[in-house]
């Protein structure tokens, strides 16, 4: 699972939300309900965080597969 940044195409609302799996598709926006959203990377990693200094999150890379500031 992982923490993903959406926001909305129709209201613009920006929000979190926890996606298991391959269920991207079922997350609605909290403020309208529409399913027109859009993944927003922020070079943020979600998986395999210690705190080391490579990649722009901060992560190892060796789990991570979420963030596009990764290197892995
Ligand atoms: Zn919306």
């Amino acid at each position: 699972m992982a923490l993903l940044d959406f926001k909305c195409n129709e209201c613009g609302e920006k929000f979190e939300e926890l996606v298991f799996g391959g269920n991207v598709d079922k997350v609605r926006c909290p403020r309208c309900g529409s399913n027109d959203l859009k993944r927003i990377y922020e070079g943020k990693c979600y998986f395999g965080i210690s705190g080391s200094s490579s990649g722009s999150g901060g992560c190892s890379g060796s789990s991570c597969r979420s963030c596009s500031g990764c290197s892995n």
